[in-house]
């Protein structure tokens, strides 16, 4: 894909969380207007405001920046009055708001007054994560190269970073050959960034497909938009989050790194694990997080499954030695 097919491709994703935040925001108005009839009148003299203003515009096309000042006090009043009767109900401030994602663009992508366009700073991010997402595919155990590694021992004492990668190497590419005969169906990585986690995975990947079996593999930012589009009502009949449930192969990279949503992050999470592992489906996962931060970030159930090395390899790229037990 061209630079300008990954911008279009996104801009269609953004459009649709946007679309989504958008509903999102309606259900809360009309929750809350159903149960708070304050709230209600407050909203309908805030929308009359407004057609009545537009009506008196037309009769009086002169009269516009009279009328714009008058219509700026009344509704500086009503949202005063909102906010207050808001608070009252004890619902939260911006129950009525819209809750974008990137509070930058509001899930637009760009910002909404420059020309020509800019996109925001998280548009640039994932469009970044998408271009090299592709370029991955150009990893592979083929052309892997353990002179990358660095051969100095990655603690004191310890064995070197190259050694330890070729230890990695070499479970790893034995795993992809095995698929899916593999004693242990689940990898966890576990190491800081910058160890060839990422590096790994495509390598695992490309092997994979190679030998025809169907991978989905994605970060865990996108994992969490799957989630979050399920969570939201999705109307396909079988959405990316199924996809993620139902794939031989599942590659998550860079767990941790995702935010963390109410009901969603951990509920989803914890379903996408134990329903893979029930099903007897194979899945591999990249985290920054040390066993311990995954026990606290997420939850112990979560962990368990993460770390359990009956039907899994723990992989620590940290330390003196690797470890597969
Ligand atoms: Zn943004």
């Amino acid at each position: 894909m061209t630079r300008q097919e990954h911008i279009d491709r996104l801009l269609q994703e953004y459009a649709r969380r946007r679309a989504a935040d958008e509903r999102d925001r309606e259900e809360r108005i009309e929750k809350t207007r159903a149960e708070h009839p304050e709230i209600a009148a407050i909203l309908d003299e805030s929308r009359d405001l407004l057609s009545e203003s537009a009506r008196r515009l037309a009769e009086r096309p002169g009269g516009g920046r009279e009328l714009a000042a008058l219509v700026r006090t009344r509704s500086a009043e009503l949202t005063g009055r909102l906010k207050a009767a808001v608070a009252a109900a004890g619902l939260p401030a911006d129950i009525l708001s819209l809750r974008p994602k990137c509070p930058l663009c509001k899930d637009l992508g760009y910002a909404e007054d420059t020309f020509p366009r800019r996109f925001c700073s998280c548009f640039e991010t994932e469009l970044a994560r998408a271009m090299s997402d592709e370029s991955a595919s150009e990893q592979s155990f083929a052309t892997f190269r353990l002179d990358v590694f660095p051969d100095e021992p990655a603690r004191e004492g310890g064995v070197s970073q190259r050694r330890m990668a070729e230890g990695v190497r070499q479970y790893l590419s034995d795993w992809a050959e095995k698929f899916p005969d593999n004693q242990r169906p689940n990898v966890t990585l576990i190491g800081k960034s910058g160890l060839g986690k990422t590096f790994f995975l495509n390598c695992v990947a490309e092997r994979l497909r190679e030998r025809g079996v169907p991978v989905v593999q994605m970060t865990a930012f996108r994992m969490l938009e799957a989630m979050r589009r399920r969570h939201m009502g999705s109307f396909e009949s079988r959405d990316a989050f199924d996809e993620m449930l139902e794939a031989p192969a599942l590659i998550l990279d860079d767990l941790g790194s995702e935010p963390m949503l109410n009901n969603i992050t951990i509920e989803y999470l914890f379903t996408l694990l134990n329903e893979r592992m029930a099903a007897g489906r194979h899945t591999l996962v990249a985290t920054n997080l040390s066993m311990a931060e995954l026990q606290q970030h997420y939850n112990e159930r979560i962990a368990s499954r993460l770390l359990d090395r009956q039907r899994g390899a723990v992989i620590l790229l940290e330390g003196a030695d690797l470890r597969t037990l």
